[in-house]
């Protein structure tokens, strides 16, 4: 089976290397976990190769590493028991087969070597237990020792033990059970799903950087709804990011109802995830609605408002960032000014989409005004075909009408065409707040559609303004 699936010359010139080295050395070795998943269901995209080595993993990869002629190119965790190389675009990690004995005071288990039934003990899901044998005598054999292929087969996620005990012992497993079944589209077995809700306390011992690469991963997959919503039933979304869960509920005062905002979230990221890789894009969409829970206000004639949610949600993504110690960089500020701005699209596709309305949401959004549209398209979850329509369409005329008012007015980058050098240098005068004032003015006159985007127009209201303010060009008197 092994022999047939090998989708490239370079996988197959790894595998004849290692499977020569076990055999000279008769040390037992299989191609395990991720990799022989994604072999068998053939979605194998991910170039990295796990080897299980049963004796040293370090020797088997130095032996291969040597045959592949790249010997100086290997890495060794001497600590973890562990190597790797690179070999044409694939990463091929050795590891012995290894006992993790747990504690449940510390956050890092005892590692020994072990055996390969200990190795196999230790491995989150059935699915990953998979192994190929390397070795000559058995080459392509499947090693399976808690029936995983049937799993693999029913697209069921399961612990090859006691799930709580496997949960507890290491928490961060409970998140990769959301992240594979929102890969894969597999269901989790019902006894692991259990011990997802039992355990879901422990995930406060993993690090914030461990939890977010997870979460990272479920949003990057086709509909990360799947993940969130395994999350949110299991209780472990309300301890990671209870900003999403208080979004949850639909709640009647006088007969008038507000939609459930976690579900249309969920909907919101599904549908931007057809039309975007950009993780952080991604994310603004996660989060675009998160102000609407400290906002929501019932108004006596008016209904249910969320008032400023856009701001607030806004602000609170700082604070979520950190405490999941995401990036606080540009990315952090990308992923706010999408969310401040998430409503302003609707607000200009709502009225007459006046030029300057237009200009405005170029100046504040910049290169990011593709983005917000995506967001603001997939935001149109209505489940009536004509309005969804009417809604798409509103946005197409927006999208429309920027296209034609950037190529004419520039704005988009803006640079002040009157530099405060430039005001200095004409009235003669030191920094002052008068050039501010200048210079936002003419920013506003040229949104507003008032003079062009222009170095002569603007001087000549530089001019115009500066004498105002009770400023001459003492050069001319
Ligand atoms: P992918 O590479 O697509 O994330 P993977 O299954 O290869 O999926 P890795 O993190 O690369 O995942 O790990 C390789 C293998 O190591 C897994 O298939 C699994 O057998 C084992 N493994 C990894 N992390 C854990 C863990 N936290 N607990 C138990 N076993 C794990
Ligand atoms: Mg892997």
């Amino acid at each position: 089976m092994f022999k047939r699936n090998f989708k490239s010359d370079i996988e197959s010139e790894i595998f004849h290397a290692i499977s020569n080295c076990c055999n000279e050395t008769k040390i037992e070795c299989y191609a395990i976990g991720g990799f022989v998943r994604d072999l068998i269901i053939g979605k194998n995209l991910a170039k990295d190769i796990d080897i299980l080595v049963v004796g040293s993993g370090i020797e088997i990869a130095k032996l291969t590493a040597k045959r592949l002629k790249i010997g100086s190119k290997i890495t060794v965790f001497k600590n973890f028991g562990t190597a790797m190389f690179k070999y044409n675009g694939y990463d091929v990690e050795f590891v012995g087969t290894r006992k993790e004995s747990y504690n449940k005071s510390s956050r890092n288990p005892i590692v020994k070597p072990g055996t390969l039934d200990d190795d196999l003990n230790r491995r989150d899901f059935t699915i990953n237990t998979l192994g190929i044998s390397l070795n000559k005598n058995s080459w392509g054999d499947l090693l399976d020792k808690f029936n995983g292929i049937t799993d693999l087969e029913n697209k069921i996620i399961k612990t090859p033990l006691e799930p709580r005990q496997t949960f507890s012992d290491d928490p961060l497993r409970m998140l990769r059970a959301a992240r594979f079944s929102s890969q894969l589209n597999f269901k989790i077995d019902i006894n692991s799903f259990n011990g997802l809700i039992s355990e879901k306390e422990r995930i406060k011992i993993i690090s914030p950087e461990r939890i977010s690469e997870e979460i990272n991963k479920i949003i990057m997959t086709s509909k990360p709804s799947v993940g969130f919503k395994i999350l949110e039933s299991t209780g472990l979304l309300k301890i990671i990011i209870p900003e999403l869960t208080d979004l949850k509920g639909i709640e009647e005062i006088e007969g008038q109802k507000h939609k459930d905002n976690f579900y249309h979230t969920l909907e919101v990221l599904d549908n931007i995830c057809l039309e975007t890789e950009n993780l952080w894009l991604r994310w603004a969409a996660l989060l675009h609605d998160i102000g609407k829970a400290p906002t929501k206000q019932f108004v006596k004639k008016i209904g249910w408002t969320f008032h400023g949610h856009e701001l607030k949600g806004s602000k609170m993504v700082y604070k979520l960032f950190k405490r999941l110690n995401l990036p606080l960089n540009n990315k952090l500020k990308y992923v706010q000014k999408i969310i401040y701005l998430s409503s302003r699209p609707i607000v200009l596709s709502n009225n007459n989409i006046t030029d300057s309305a237009v200009r405005r949401l170029i100046y504040d959004c910049n290169e990011d005004i593709d983005d917000l549209l995506t967001l603001c398209e997939a935001d149109i979850t209505t489940k009536n075909p004509l309005r969804f329509k009417k809604y798409l369409n509103n946005f197409k005329l927006v999208r429309d009408k920027i296209k034609i008012v950037e190529e004419r007015d520039s704005i988009r980058n803006f640079q002040p065409p009157v530099s405060g050098e430039e005001i200095m240098n004409y009235f003669k005068i030191k920094p002052s707040k008068e050039i501010g004032i200048i210079k936002e003015y003419i920013k506003n006159s040229i949104l507003d559609g008032k003079i062009q985007n222009n170095k002569e127009s603007a001087k000549l209201l530089m001019i115009k303004k500066g004498e105002s303010l009770g400023l001459k060009n003492n050069a001319i008197e």
